[in-house]
């Protein structure tokens, strides 16, 4: 991750605020209160993947499935050298393609994806990315937040992608019912304001990544938890801390 225009600001700090408040809050002022902690956290979230156009990001996102965002930093470039446009993409062999971007993991499925997304490209839209969702969605390899990653990050259109980080603290923050990350992204989208969801996708993830351990810990140490935390979150905490 990316962490050049993060603000450092201890984020454990005492609060002054405590969890009562959020019983009174609506999910709105949730948001709100969320989305100002994160704007002070992350005042200018940078894009984590390195990218020239949007074909590179396009390949980076494929590329960032179930992998850290530095390897891909890492890896990409290797295969950029070799192509990085789509006529020069599908001059080199799957298994070529495989063997370069290997330590990213799934190499053999996100290969033939490249390699099949490039071909569309080619064969489709003049060796260009589409700046819509619907094609986006249709290339190999590309779901829905691929193609959300690209639309708000590659050409700027509002877009909310909810990866697992965003789903987890939707759900701890009592924005939405964690029923899936569909539902995640109505709420989210719901919640704040448009112009506002390309910095907070990134905020939220950044949040995620670098201060939600994936074991249990003291929610009510947390800036934001600690006002709108889930009250499962405390109970749990509580019985933790149970002597
Ligand atoms: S309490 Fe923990 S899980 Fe909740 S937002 Fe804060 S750091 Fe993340």
């Amino acid at each position: 991750m990316s962490n050049g225009s993060i603000a450092r600001v201890p984020i454990f700090a005492p609060m002054t605020i405590r969890r009562s408040a959020s019983n009174t809050m609506s999910r709105k002022e949730k948001a709100a209160f969320a989305a100002r902690k994160l704007a002070d956290l992350y005042p200018r979230p940078s894009i984590p993947l390195h990218h020239q156009d949007p074909y590179t990001l396009l390949v980076a996102v494929v590329l960032s499935a179930q992998c850290t965002d530095k390897k891909v930093n890492e890896i990409a470039p290797l295969l950029f050298r070799k192509a990085r446009t789509p006529g020069q993409m599908v001059k080199l062999r799957v298994d070529e393609i495989e063997d370069i971007i290997r330590p990213c993991g799934l190499a053999p499925a996100k290969a033939k994806g490249i390699h099949g997304l490039s071909e569309i490209l080619l064969e489709k839209y003049d060796g260009e990315v589409p700046d819509s969702i619907m094609a986006l969605e249709a290339l190999p390899s590309v779901g829905h937040k691929t193609a959300s990653v690209v639309m708000v990050q590659a050409f700027g259109v509002p877009a909310f992608p909810v990866d697992t980080h965003i789903h987890r603290l939707a759900w701890r923050w009592t924005l939405s019912n964690g029923r899936n990350v569909e539902h995640t992204e109505a709420d989210l989208k719901k919640l704040f304001p448009r112009e506002k969801w390309a910095d907070l996708h990134l905020q939220m993830i950044y949040f995620g990544r670098e201060y939600c351990p994936a074991k249990c810990h003291d929610p009510r140490k947390c800036p934001i938890c600690s006002v709108i935390g889930r009250r499962a979150m405390f109970d749990r905490a509580k019985s933790n801390t149970a002597p």
